[in-house]
């Protein structure tokens, strides 16, 4: 059905109405991250109370991810704990697997109802009309690509101490193996005035760091008198009209990391973290995928950030077994990882999703798909240890997280974690404030480091 058939008014619910109290269950991606806070905020500023309470609340809304099959079915199990759990919970799905895997929760009891990303800003309306059992349909989905509108202005989930401030939603290159576009539609970005208005109001909450997200930031665009801007002009433009003291860019690609914006990082707010998507470094295996450039450019691009940001992290997105990835072509890439200068890999064995062109190419055994993963993974530790070595006897200026976790208390500004060994009190004086810290020794596990470190 389409959303005009609702009843838009605001909520007016009693606060005191256990009914309408919530929590937010949040899948997959920073981008999602973001949208959980602008359904918090749309719920409460509708009536309805934050329990942040996961194990026992009367409303749970799962804010879904798609990006794979046991993304959605991950949210199933979760739906089946709830009700197994509270029967008379209400179960609200939404997001990108509500939108591409629908029949998954329609015939799912344990969820009450189905709200696709198309319909995600009605939240509040719906859950209300749902109680007041004014609506009878539990699935509320439209054609994605129809969506011409970007819900702007929320952002930050209160438990994390940076802000995820989503600037652009939706993709226009339909890669292969993703079905992203399918969930989110097409390219829509939130104008550089709107987006600088609101890094400034986080600013002045209080808010040291802010990431800007979105689901291909490569595609931002808005046109101010006439003329077209991209993500270059934002970052320029919060380097200017901002005094938020750091931030960072989510996900790029090789092309898209101009010299124009690399020149920005001379700017040490713009941090020294770039999280490159690379999926491949073989030029065959990167034209199945429907990428846009190639191995030389994949070479290219990370030497660049190594000539001109100093001390740069660069994570990676990798997929190792793409379908018709032979073994020369992922030696390949192999070969172009080890020889190039980078700092982790975040490595996925490719898993096939229904709806994509390349779930429906020649597949390769999962127990190869694994065995490469597991190659990749083994040289990207193997990496990451060596450059958390150079780390020791530098200093860095790290943000002291709201919440301490072991092994993780405090981030610099160029992504490392940092340990600092914190007493509570010390912890309660220095949340939320950037610190200047020595590195002095770094602790490794199976699968991750972090830098130890002494405030200077
Ligand atoms: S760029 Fe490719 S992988 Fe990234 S969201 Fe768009 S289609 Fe998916």
């Amino acid at each position: 059905m389409d959303h005009t058939e609702l009843n838009n008014t605001p909520v007016a619910v009693k606060p005191v109405d256990r009914n309408y109290e919530f929590v937010v269950h949040t899948f997959g991606c920073k981008v999602n991250t973001y949208d959980t806070g602008l359904i918090q905020k749309n719920l409460t500023q509708n009536g309805f109370k934050n329990t942040d309470n996961r194990k026992s609340s009367p409303v749970h809304v799962l804010n879904t991810c798609a990006v794979t099959a046991e993304a959605t079915q991950q949210a199933v199990r979760l739906i089946r704990k709830i009700k197994s759990k509270e029967p008379l919970a209400t179960v609200v799905v939404t997001g990108c697997a509500a939108q591409v895997d629908t029949g998954s929760f329609e015939n799912l009891s344990g969820a009450d109802l189905v709200v696709a990303n198309s319909h995600k800003g009605m939240l509040p309306q719906i859950i209300d009309q749902y109680f007041k059992k004014e609506i009878k349909q539990k699935v509320f989905k439209s054609n994605i690509f129809k969506k011409e509108d970007l819900e702007s202005g929320g952002g930050e989930e209160l438990s994390h101490t940076r802000s995820f401030l989503k600037i652009q939603d939706g993709c226009n290159s339909f890669c292969t193996f993703c079905i992203i576009p399918y969930a989110r539609g097409k390219s829509r970005s939130i104008p550089i005035a709107q987006l600088v208005a609101k890094i400034n109001e986080l600013e002045k909450s209080g808010i040291k760091e802010v990431v800007l997200t979105g689901v291909h930031i490569g595609d931002y665009e808005d046109t101010v008198m006439g003329q077209n801007k991209t993500l270059e002009d934002l970052v320029e433009t919060v380097l200017a009209k901002t005094n938020i003291q750091r931030f960072r860019l989510s996900s790029l690609e090789p092309i898209e990391l101009t010299p124009r914006l690399l020149n920005l990082y001379k700017n040490d707010r713009l941090c020294a973290h770039f999280h490159m998507s690379i999926q491949s470094a073989n030029t065959e295996v990167l034209a199945q995928m429907k990428r846009k450039y190639t191995e030389a450019e994949v070479r290219n691009s990370l030497n660049a950030i190594n000539a001109q940001v100093t001390n740069a992290y660069v994570g990676m997105d990798v997929i190792a077994g793409f379908p018709t990835e032979t073994d020369e072509q992922f030696e390949d890439t192999y070969k172009t990882l080890s020889e190039t200068p980078w700092t982790r890999l975040h490595v996925f064995p490719y898993s096939e999703r229904q709806g994509t062109r390349a779930a429906v190419l020649n597949q390769i055994p999962m127990m190869k798909r694994k065995e490469r993963a597991q190659r990749l993974r083994e040289l990207s530790l193997h990496r990451l240890q060596s450059e958390a070595t150079k780390q020791v006897g530098s200093t860095k200026k790290a943000l002291v997280l709201n919440k301490l976790a072991a092994n993780n208390q405090a981030v610099s500004r160029d992504y490392w974690n940092i340990k600092l060994n914190l007493t509570e009190e010390k912890h309660s004086q220095l949340k939320n404030t950037e610190v200047v810290v020595k590195i002095v020794s770094v602790e490794v596990d199976e699968l991750d480091v972090v830098l130890v470190a002494e405030i200077v």
